[in-house]
């Protein structure tokens, strides 16, 4: 056994099993395995949003292809890749917390190598970032993630990797699909645009490829991710093909836009899977266009998360969100007249800097008018290096607290009366949920899903159900899912 020198982590073998090297079948054959190395077993263990998710399905996919084995948590791990949130502090927190369970992991099993990436890596922070997380070997910003296996010395010609990379999904029925990273938005509460950097767009005819293999793949619903899906294409090369494209930013300034492909351009064009949703709308891209492609598309589902951010026009323009609550509200109007039934969801910050009581009161009466079905709230946790750092962080700890559970209380009643409205009728759900059995009923497996609206709905079944799309009838409502019984 020959221990791998690598570039960065000099991985050690393993202290506590045999290795994981693919073994080779016959012994004439020997003198061709690509080398004798113990490969490590990894976990990922990923904090935050969609994209956090669908960047590590793709780094799990890629170190499986170097041969690497997953390991079900981080205790069995060799390779530990954390790949973290920095949206608000107390997701940075709950990675240096972790730093003494690693630390005692590592002298366990001194070959543990320990991978942080994520939007907590940046070029700005790059200094501090081995005092604040000190059991870290490897620090890869957003963009370099790519390299993960590289950088580990287990891909390239003399690495032991044997496939070509393809994304592990955690599930075989919803996958989600990048269509653009990076943010080029200027919110100032938001450290995004400082670890993602500007947006790149993926090629159109990328994206349709990956999503024909979906629907090959048999997969029943895809979700297309960016920070800001709406601004799709605008940085691709115009095309004759996309002529007919003709589009100017219906709020903010006006940049040239005319001949490239949009977000509305591929929901039209992604073909033969059922259930097509996409996140996050920034209000000032939600163009006319997409909003027909909406109303148009059989598959693209009756559900938006449009997030607001606050109810009040002095407090948005704080925050650079480019838009008034009046314009938000004439949005609102416009996809409900397009797509009846539409569920709209949204996030709100409470207790931005400045933010008065007053200011507050209006993100409440904003809820109250819209009532949104789903609204993720925070309190405004600074960023350092963001533009609102320079702000004055005036609402105290013990208010912001107040003011997010005065909203949360607000919210709960609104999802609750939407939910209701479920009550008695029968909707499509997309299985992908088992639950300990139910305690009451015939005692069958607790199945769960969503429905086309984004509604979590409960309801006893058989498991072959998983990955399928059934009807249910609506019993119950309760403020956050609905229950109900499998229609025969
Ligand atoms: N790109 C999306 C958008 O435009 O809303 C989502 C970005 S972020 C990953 C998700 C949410 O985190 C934001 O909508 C915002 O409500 C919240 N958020 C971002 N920065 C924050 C901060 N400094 N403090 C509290 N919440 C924050
Ligand atoms: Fe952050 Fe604003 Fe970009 Fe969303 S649109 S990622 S909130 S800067």
């Amino acid at each position: 056994m020959t221990t791998r020198a690598l570039p960065v982590l000099e991985m050690a073998r393993p202290a506590h099993r045999e290795s994981t090297a693919a073994p080779v079948a016959a012994p004439e054959l020997a003198e061709f395995a690509t080398d004798d190395l113990a490969m490590p077993r990894f976990h990922v263990w990923t904090l935050g949003c969609q994209m956090n998710h669908s960047d590590s399905e793709e780094m799990a996919g890629a170190l499986l292809a170097a041969g690497c084995a997953e390991a079900p948590d981080v205790e069995s791990a060799d390779l530990i890749v954390i790949n973290s949130c920095a949206i608000r502090e107390a997701a940075e927190q709950k990675v240096i917390g972790r730093m003494g369970h690693l630390a005692n992991l590592r002298r366990a099993n001194p070959a543990l190598r320990v991978v942080l990436t994520g939007c907590s890596v940046r070029t700005d922070n790059a200094p501090g970032l081995k005092k604040r997380y000190p059991e870290v070997d490897l620090f890869l910003r957003p963009d370099e993630e790519p390299e993960l296996t590289a950088r580990l010395g287990l891909s390239g010609p003399t690495a032991p990797g044997r496939m070509t990379a393809t994304v592990r999904r955690d599930s075989a029925m919803a996958a989600w699909l990048p269509i653009i990273y990076g943010c080029d938005k200027t919110c100032t509460y938001c450290i995004v645009p400082f670890s993602r950097g500007p947006e790149r767009s993926r090629p159109f005819d990328d994206v349709l490829d990956e999503a024909r293999s979906l629907a090959s793949a048999g997969y029943q619903e895809v979700t297309l991710l960016g920070q800001n899906v709406n601004s799709y294409g605008h940085d691709l090369p115009a095309e004759a093909r996309f002529g007919h494209i003709r589009r100017a930013r219906d709020l903010g300034r006006n940049i040239e836009l005319d001949g490239r492909p949009d977000i509305a351009e591929l929901l039209m064009a992604i073909r033969d899977i059922p259930r097509i949703r996409f996140v996050t709308s920034h209000p000032w891209d939600l163009s006319e266009r997409l909003i027909r492609a909406m109303a148009e598309s059989p598959s693209v589902c009756e559900h938006l998360h449009l997030p607001v951010q606050a109810g009040d026009d002095a407090v948005l323009r704080r925050m650079g969100r480019q838009y008034t609550v009046e314009q938000y509200l004439e949005l609102v109007d416009r996809l409900r007249e397009a797509v009846p039934g539409i569920t709209l969801t949204t996030d709100v910050i409470v207790g931005f800097c400045g933010e008065t009581e007053a200011q507050f009161e209006r993100t409440l009466e904003l809820l109250r008018q819209v009532r949104f079905e789903t609204v993720f709230a925070a309190a405004f946790s600074v960023r350092p290096g963001t533009p609102a750092a320079r702000l004055d962080d005036d609402v105290p700890k013990h208010e912001k607290k107040r003011r997010l559970q005065a909203l949360l209380d607000l919210q709960e009643g609104i999802g609750l009366d939407a939910n209701l409205r479920w009550v008695g009728r029968t909707t499509e759900v997309l299985v992908d949920q088992q639950r300990p059995a139910s305690s009451h009923g015939d005692g069958g497996p607790r199945l769960a899903g969503r429905n086309r609206n984004n509604k979590l709905v409960h309801f006893d079944g058989p498991a072959e159900l998983i990955g399928r799309l059934v009807n249910v009838r609506v019993d119950h409502a309760g403020p956050y899912a609905l229950s109900g019984t499998l229609n025969g």
